[in-house]
This record gives C-alpha cells, structure tokens and sequence, in this order.
C-alpha cells in the first residue's frame, strides 16, 4: 500500500531541484530495529530513567550500576538489524551528491545500512573510551567479565564513547552538524523528540537560515511549529516511499 506523500510534497520538489539536503535522526529511526527510545514506555531499564543513569554523575556514584544498564543496550543493539527507515536514508544519501545525515544514535545503525559518513552527535555506545588516558576502543564484542572495566594502559574505568546528558558534544561532530544545517535547503528531522539540546536546536537553526523544515514523527514534537510539512507515521513507512518517489521522478 503507498502513502500519500502529500503533506511532503515540496520537500520532494526541493530535493528535484538539487536544493542540499540535512537529515537529523533520533530515536525514533531504530525503534523499529527493536532498540527502545528514551522517551517511549520501555525505555526505562529496571524502574530508571535514562536521565538517571545516563550522566557523569551517576558513573561516579554507582559506575557497576550504569555498566549494567549499558551492558543492557549493547545486547540489544549487537542484536539488532537496520531497517527499512536506514536502508532508505542510505539509499538517499547514494542519489543526492549534496546530503548530510546528523544523528542523535549511537548504535551505528546507520552505517550498517551503508551510510558512508554520518555526523554522530552522540558517540557510539559500540566504542570504549578510557576515563583516564582517553584511548578509545571498539567495544569487545561480548559482556565484560567484570564490572566495570578497567583500562589496559593506565588502569582507570572504561566507559561507553557516549555523551552523557550535561556533557558537552564532540566539537567537531557538532561544527560539521551546525555547517550542514546553515547551508541546507531542506531540514529533514526523523524520529527525535526534539528535547534534547543542543541538537534539537539544529532545526532553529536551519530555518533561521532560510531552509524549509519537514518532520517524520508519529506524534508531535517541538519541531512541529518549525516545520513546513509534518508526517505523522512511522519513519520505515514513509522514507521507502519518499526513494520510490525520487527514483520514478
Ligand atoms: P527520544 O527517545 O527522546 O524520542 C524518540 C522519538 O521517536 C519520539 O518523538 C517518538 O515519537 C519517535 N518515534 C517512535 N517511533 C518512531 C518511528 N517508528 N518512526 C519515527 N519516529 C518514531 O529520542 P531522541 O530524540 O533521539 O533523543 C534522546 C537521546 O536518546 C539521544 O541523545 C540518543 O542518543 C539517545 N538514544 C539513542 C538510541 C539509539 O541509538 N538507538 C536509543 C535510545 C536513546
Ligand atoms: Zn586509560
């Protein structure tokens, strides 16, 4: 069955006359890979939130405690598959020489798809990074033995390559994120609450700038007074859709 494209229909037109595309992806673009959002039900890990856990303080007071808690969601992402939602942001990215993926993610799942350079604002949960020395390593493929990990060269805790909440993006990530949404034409967000600064703020930003906003979200977002055009469904529903529609154009 296809979807009626309508409330994107410029962001099609845009794309048609080779206007430079940004993507912001959240969450939402891997629920469907099975990896719970932070915001949605299943997202909290026994009885916490994600806010509670997710932080450099909660690492200093209970580190055993997070190491879980990510543990928890490595598991789940070394099981998990991209899905249509990924496949068709690559596939874009193949079609359109001018398009900058930017996400929230840190489950790599867009690379998987075959994505070739995607901006990742918030690390990778699939990288070790030492709390010490700040050597980063890919994670070991398996749980640690025990928690928490300790680094090989200078004995201090191991930690995800993540940003915790308070702590600042890696500033080229954010740099190159901020270039793309200046000199976009289109501003495309998928999937991403929009609450969590300041990658939520690239959409102001890209509108500030004179690009046209559009979003795919199934419920409604922060964004939405920003945006020309909302989609309110699933992201591997209407992205297959917006490929077939560029490719028979
Ligand atoms: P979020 O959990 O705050 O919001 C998820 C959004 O996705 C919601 O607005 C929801 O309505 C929408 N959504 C749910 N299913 C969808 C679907 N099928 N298609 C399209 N949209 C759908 O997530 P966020 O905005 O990305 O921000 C929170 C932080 O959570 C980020 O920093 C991110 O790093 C982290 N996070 C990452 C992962 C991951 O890497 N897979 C998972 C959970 C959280
Ligand atoms: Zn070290």
């Amino acid at each position: 069955m296809s979807v009626d494209l309508s409330p994107i229909r410029p962001f099609l037109d845009e794309l048609k006359a080779g206007r430079p595309l940004a993507v912001l992806t959240g969450a939402g673009v891997s629920a469907e890979s099975g990896l719970p959002t932070f915001r949605g039900a299943d997202g909290l890990w026994d009885g916490n939130r994600p806010e509670d856990l997710a932080t450099p303080e909660a690492f200093a007071r209970d580190p055993v405690k997070v190491w879980r808690f990510y543990e928890w969601r490595r598991e789940k992402v070394r099981a998990a598959k991209p899905n249509a939602a990924h496949v068709a942001l690559a596939t874009l990215e193949a079609m359109l020489p001018q398009m900058t993926l930017i996400t929230q993610n840190v489950d790599e799942l867009h690379r998987a798809a075959g994505s070739r350079n995607p901006i990742e604002l918030h690390g990778s949960i699939m990288r070790d990074r030492c709390s010490g020395c700040g050597v980063v390593t890919p994670e070991p493929g398996a749980p640690f033995p025990e928690l928490p990990p300790l680094c090989r060269r200078c004995g201090a805790r191991l930690r995800p390559d993540v940003v915790w909440f308070g702590e600042m993006l890696p500033e080229r990530a954010w740099r190159d994120a901020e270039d793309a949404a200046l000199s976009s034409g289109v501003f495309l967000v998928v999937g991403t609450s929009a609450v969590v600064a300041p990658a939520s703020s690239l959409g102001l930003i890209a509108a500030r700038a004179g690009s046209r906003v559009f979003e795919i979200n199934p419920e409604a977002t922060p964004i939405a007074p920003l945006a020309e055009g909302s989609f309110r469904t699933s992201a591997s529903e209407v992205l297959p859709e917006i490929v077939r529609a560029l490719e028979s154009s």
